[in-house]
């Protein structure tokens, strides 16, 4: 049995842990390899590597930082097939989706290559007489990012990139249940030029995260997955004195106003609601539909629904498996659950006929009808293919319904009204916007967060957020001393 081990100081290695996690191909249902879980020691001895990498890494140029960028950029995009291969064996999303989800972290590789921008500082001169002031921003030491199973190269790319180049280190700690991406982007980042060090891999579950959380070297902790975990990182983070940002879950609402384009919002919906099999932190999962457009809007995505083809993601299947056997168990528990609660099941994910393994770990597309906001498929975030809908009589009610939601990281609209579109996304209380886009995940120059339980922090993910995040300010005012100067004066100091 293949084992995962972790990628420390330039190189693949293992650790002291005897604790494994299984590693499935979901299409099949079987385990494929085990992986390392480490324990606190294996963190302590990533963390010291990257700890004293980053003594001279800090000091490396910007124009040495920004050519390792540039080589990383152009590795991730040659290597990109295998990127895709290693996410779809792992998670089970389909090969093109896992390809357009390297594409989407090239774009904060690309955004990193120009670091000496983001990093310029200002100058004042003369803020007194000769003296001048002007403001750099320097980079925190050791850092850390944990990601989710969802996107393992997209998410570790959201932090990373931005952190070295900002002039930080990295312990990565990937997911336990899709754990080999991550260490291949490790090892791109070495080969573009990355001195050893830089850049760590420890695989591993919970213990880690802790480690990492209390470790006292660590300055800050990027993470993304599930709310009750972001909320117990950013406590235990920021109660050790670390700048955290925990990016949480996600139920995430489209509204379709009655002028809409239906068949532009039908097309959304499905590839929003399907895509990557539901497991996105920006797919929407709640479809609010102002009447009177409900019946003619379900019956368009229902038809759609029809002709999406379930299965083995290296097929050309539109949706592939769920990630585990216990997140499909769970996911379907949903479903049953929202039937007994009296949802219309218009189209039963339950009932699919796959193109794959009967071992994978299947549930078809689902669409809910007249879901109400009690029902715990509306409640709660599923995180699978199941898509509801609440049928509301006006765009205040839907936004007052969306308003209400715990979660607030994306939310659409689809409306030909752009009074409506304007008003809808100054008074929305959610970080991510799409008007007439169903999954409105900013590009790389932008930052990427929510909204209330889906971020727990102050800053985003990327752009000028991340720039921000991973470094700290300093103001320098100084004086060149010319011969004119002179005289004690203990007053406090003031401009003259
Ligand atoms: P998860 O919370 O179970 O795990 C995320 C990471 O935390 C993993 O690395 C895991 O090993 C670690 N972890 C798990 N339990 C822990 C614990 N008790 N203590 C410390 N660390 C722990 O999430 P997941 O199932 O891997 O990912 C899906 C979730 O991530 C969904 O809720 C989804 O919405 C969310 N997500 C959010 C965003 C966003 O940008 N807001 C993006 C992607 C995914």
């Amino acid at each position: 049995m293949n084992l995962i081990g972790h990628f420390v100081d330039g190189k693949r290695t293992g650790g002291t842990s005897t604790r494994r996690g299984d590693v499935f191909d979901p299409a099949t249902g079987r385990r494929t390899a085990q992986v390392e879980l480490a324990c606190a020691a294996d963190v302590a001895a990533a963390v010291e590597v990257a700890e004293r990498a980053a003594r001279t890494w800090r000091d490396a140029s910007l124009a040495k930082r920004t050519a390792v960028l540039f080589a990383v950029r152009e590795l991730v995009h040659a290597r990109r097939d295998e990127l895709a291969a290693l996410i779809t064996a792992e998670h089970g999303k389909v090969l093109a989706d896992a390809a357009g989800e390297v594409q989407r972290g090239l774009e904060v590789i690309e955004y990193a290559c120009g670091i000496p921008s983001a990093l310029r500082g200002g100058f004042s001169e003369n803020v007194s007489t000769e003296v001048d002031s002007y403001s750099l921003r320097q980079p925190l030491g050791v850092v850390a990012v944990v990601s989710p199973f969802n996107f393992p190269v997209m998410v570790p790319l959201w932090f990373v990139p931005v952190a070295v180049a900002a002039g930080n280190t990295v312990v990565l700690k990937p997911s336990e249940k899709d754990p080999s991406a991550a260490l291949l982007l490790a090892e791109l980042f070495v080969e573009a030029g990355l001195p050893d060090g830089v850049f760590n891999v420890i695989n591993g579950d919970a213990e880690a995260v802790d480690a990492l959380l209390d470790h006292p070297v660590v300055r800050a902790v990027s993470f993304v997955g599930s709310t009750p975990v972001a909320r117990h990182v950013y406590r235990r983070g920021t109660a050790a004195g670390k700048r955290v940002q925990a990016l949480g879950g996600a139920k995430n609402h489209m509204v379709v106003l009655p002028d809409a384009d239906l068949d532009l919002a039908a097309d959304a919906a499905v590839n929003a609601g399907f895509g990557s099999a539901g497991e996105r932190c920006m797919a929407i999962s709640a479809l609010v539909a102002v009447e009177p457009v409900a019946d003619e809007l379900v019956a368009r995505i229902a038809r759609r629904m029809a002709g999406l083809r379930t299965g083995d993601g290296r097929r050309g299947c539109d949706m592939g498996p769920l990630v585990t056997a216990a997140h499909a168990a769970r996911v379907r528990s949903y479903v049953e659950a929202g039937v007994a609660a009296g949802a219309v099941p218009v189209v039963d994910g339950r009932d699919v006929t796959v193109d794959g393994d009967p071992d994978g770990f299947w549930l078809g597309p689902t669409l809910f009808d007249r879901v109400t906001p009690q029902m715990s498929i509306y409640t709660d975030e599923i995180f699978g293919p199941v898509l509801s809908v609440l049928r509301v009589d006006s765009y205040d009610e839907a936004v007052a319904l969306v308003n209400a939601n715990p979660y607030g990281n994306g939310t659409a609209i689809f409306t030909n009204d752009g009074g409506a579109a304007r008003r809808y996304q100054h008074e929305v209380e959610v970080g991510m916007i799409g008007v007439n886009v169903p999954v409105p995940v900013p590009m790389g120059y932008y930052s990427f967060g929510g909204w209330k339980s889906s971020l727990f922090g102050d800053l985003h993910a990327h752009g000028a957020d991340g720039v921000a995040f991973f470094t700290r300010g300093k103001v320098v005012t100084s004086r060149w001393l010319d011969p004119r100067h002179g005289g004690v004066n203990l007053g406090f100091p003031t401009q003259t």
